[in-house]
């Protein structure tokens, strides 16, 4: 092998993490390489949008791109169960207000393709069919970082590694950070885009529909082209328990219990395969290393019930690459407190929505959710929060601390009315 090339910082991953962190990396001035083991453009699930990530759009100069490139727009949310006897639905515009008013449902090939090109043009080598296998020095000024490339395997030497891998979690694998797993029960989303699905109309078009069945839930993220993402989430143990393999038998038979989903679909057509995700919700208990730092999926992930994952990423990305870019300009690496605020801070991103999940999955706190007492404006707060608002005000955490109470007296005192099919 050849000496190898040298760069300020090596991105691995061109993800939506990835492209945030190399895009700001390079625009303070750094030379940055990034190695996505992929051709882009290339599938990806994560489909819906959180209005609260239109600035970090912003912030990343790709906003005016977004709005051009014939996404779908999406004004809000609604949530209802599959048997269609509830239906609550939350408009951006009337919680968070008009600067806030919409986002967009994107096809995640065309989506990532742009934020990585914007990588590119902010001065990032981006190189694409290049897997990271290994690093040689790990957490040190003179890194060796291992890569498989179309001719064959090379190395990088670089002072800072950004982990931006997904979900295949390369840098906290490597490091054997052992996994923190908040969720007790594993899940399975079981996943295909179709054509022809009934959507709502008007403003409502592009809508992200959850509906609730027992023990999961459906989404239907309308996209551009009168395509639609239609996805199933449960448990794990269901494919265990009934043998199943097919991923096709479980989706008709799941629908069949779905009569909202199944008649939005009955004249729709399915394009490609379906797909399977399995074993998600965990998160490593540290984010960053003195020249090492996890962002997005590789530093955890947080069930996509309320669509946070794309935001999450990119805001983590931009934060990561200020940290780097102000401990380079100081000739230091990470300090003890860098890592621990950087930790904390995306953490707690994590946690605000981790704790509303644990409320979508439990019945009790499902009947309360899609009927939240109006007097306590326990609505605004969980608008915000599906909204993506991550600083929440003391207000807003204090209603949904009452939420919460709430969600657990259900189980005592019926406070919300019932829902049969969810028993
Ligand atoms: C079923 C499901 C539904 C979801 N729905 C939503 C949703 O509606 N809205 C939302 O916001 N989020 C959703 N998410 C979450 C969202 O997909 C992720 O949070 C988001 O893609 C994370 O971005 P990332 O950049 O961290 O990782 P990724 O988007 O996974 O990008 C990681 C990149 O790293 C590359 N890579 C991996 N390993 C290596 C390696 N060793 N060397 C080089 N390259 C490598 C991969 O090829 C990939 O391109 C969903 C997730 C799942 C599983």
């Amino acid at each position: 092998m050849s000496q190898p090339a040298r760069y300020d910082a090596v991105v691995v991953g061109g993800g939506p993490a990835g492209s945030a962190a190399g895009s700001k990396l390079a625009a303070a001035g750094l030379k940055v390489a990034i190695l996505e083991k992929e051709k882009f453009p290339r599938f990806s699930i994560g489909e819906s949008l959180l209005p609260h990530g239109n600035s970090l759009l912003k912030e990343l100069g790709v906003w005016e791109r977004v709005e051009s490139s014939g996404f779908m727009r999406k004004y809000g949310a609604e949530f209802c169960t599959a048997d269609k006897s509830r239906l609550r639905r939350f408009w951006f515009a009337q919680n968070l207000g008009p600067a806030l008013e919409y986002t967009y449902q994107v096809e995640r090939a065309k989506f990532d393709e742009l934020l990585l090109d914007n990588a590119r043009e902010s001065g990032c080598q981006v190189m694409e069919e290049t897997k990271v296998i290994g690093v040689e020095n790990p957490d040190t000024a003179t890194m060796e970082v291992l890569c498989e490339g179309p001719s064959g395997p090379f190395k990088i030497e670089t002072g800072w590694i950004v982990d931006a891998s997904g979900r295949s979690a390369f840098a906290g694998q490597f490091l054997r950070i052992p996994r923190k797993r908040p969720q007790k029960n594993r899940r399975i989303a079981i996943y295909g885009h179709f054509e022809n699905v009934l959507r709502n109309g008007g403003k409502a078009e592009g809508h992200i529909t959850i509906a609730r069945i027992k023990g999961g839930w459906f989404w239907l993220i309308p996209l551009a082209n009168n395509k639609t993402s239609v996805g199933l989430v449960i448990p794990s143990s269901e494919l265990r328990d009934h043998g199943k393999k097919d991923l096709e038998e479980i989706f008709a038979q799941a629908l069949q219990a779905a009569p909202e989903v199944a008649d939005r679909m009955r004249h729709s057509n399915r394009l490609g395969q379906l797909k399977a995700t399995g074993d998600y919700s965990w998160k490593f208990p540290t984010f960053a290393k003195r020249r090492i730092i996890l962002t997005g999926d590789a530093a955890g992930f947080i069930d996509p019930i309320f669509s946070s994952g794309v935001m999450i990423a990119l805001k983590s990305g931009i934060r990561a690459a200020a940290l780097i870019s102000h401990a380079k300009k100081e000739g230091r690496g990470l300090s003890h407190w860098d890592r621990f605020i950087y930790t904390f801070q995306v953490s707690r991103w994590m946690h605000q929505y981790a704790q509303i999940i644990k409320v979508f999955y439990d019945r009790a706190g499902f009947e309360v959710f899609m009927n939240p007492s109006p007097f306590l404006q326990i609505p605004l707060s969980i608008a915000r929060l599906v909204g993506g608002e991550t600083k929440l005000n003391s207000f807003d955490k204090l209603r949904l601390l009452a939420f919460q109470w709430i969600c657990r007296l259900q189980k005592i005192i019926p406070i919300a009315p019932s829902i049969p099919s969810l028993r």
